[in-house]
């Protein structure tokens, strides 16, 4: 899996979804080169970015993919979940509807993925507290629910953004090193 020789020890698949706007093209931004797009597009062409983070001593990289626009069109490929171990679902807290649509989401995410993909459910946006439109309680009753991890982001002022990778990064690494132990 590691074609670049470097010595990392693990190579995980994240996929980040969700609705159009909801801020993951700039979520994956913050977290693989700690940069905020403005004005970003819909981002066509990218398909992953890959970061190196650190659990237990041992070098993780986590090569995390964006839809790339693929979600305004409902039309996420079943490649784009395939071999995932760890997923972000993302709403926009300014926005019901995009929070309303995680479910929708999810389903999809169980229609690719078996259970033990891991899951956190990402409130994005939460600098604009005073348009905010979705309660942190009801997005943790959600995750509840769903068994989920739960946390609200910043993409724009990155509270929380490397958190929130590392959290699902963590727990991949959990399951993993538990199976083989
Ligand atoms: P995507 O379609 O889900 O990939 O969303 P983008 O990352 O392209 O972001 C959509 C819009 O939301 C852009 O105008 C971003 O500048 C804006 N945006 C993304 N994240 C945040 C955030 O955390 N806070 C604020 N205020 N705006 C954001
Ligand atoms: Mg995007």
């Amino acid at each position: 899996m590691d074609e670049t020789g470097e010595g990392e020890e693990y190579l995980f698949k994240i996929v980040v979804i969700g609705d159009s706007a909801v801020g993951k093209s700039n979520l994956l931004s913050r977290f693989a080169r700690d940069e905020f797009d403005q004005n970003s597009k819909a981002t066509i062409g990218v398909e992953f970015q890959t970061q190196v983070v650190q659990v237990d001593g041992k070098e993780v990289k986590a090569q995390v993919w964006d839809t790339a626009g693929q979600e305004r069109f409902r039309a996420v490929t079943s490649a784009y979940y395939r071999g995932a171990f760890g997923a972000l679902l993302v709403y926009d807290i300014t926005r019901r509807p995009t929070f309303e649509s995680i479910r929708r989401w999810l389903d999809e995410l169980n229609t690719h993925c078996d259970t033990t993909v891991a899951r956190m459910l990402v409130g994005n946006k939460c600098d604009l507290e005073d348009i905010r439109d979705v309660s942190v309680e009801e997005g943790k009753t959600l995750a509840e629910e769903e068994g989920l991890f739960f946390i609200e982001t910043s993409a724009l002022d990155a509270t929380n953004v490397n958190t929130a990778f590392e959290i699902v990064i963590r727990d991949i690494y959990n399951n993993i090193s538990r199976k083989v132990l």
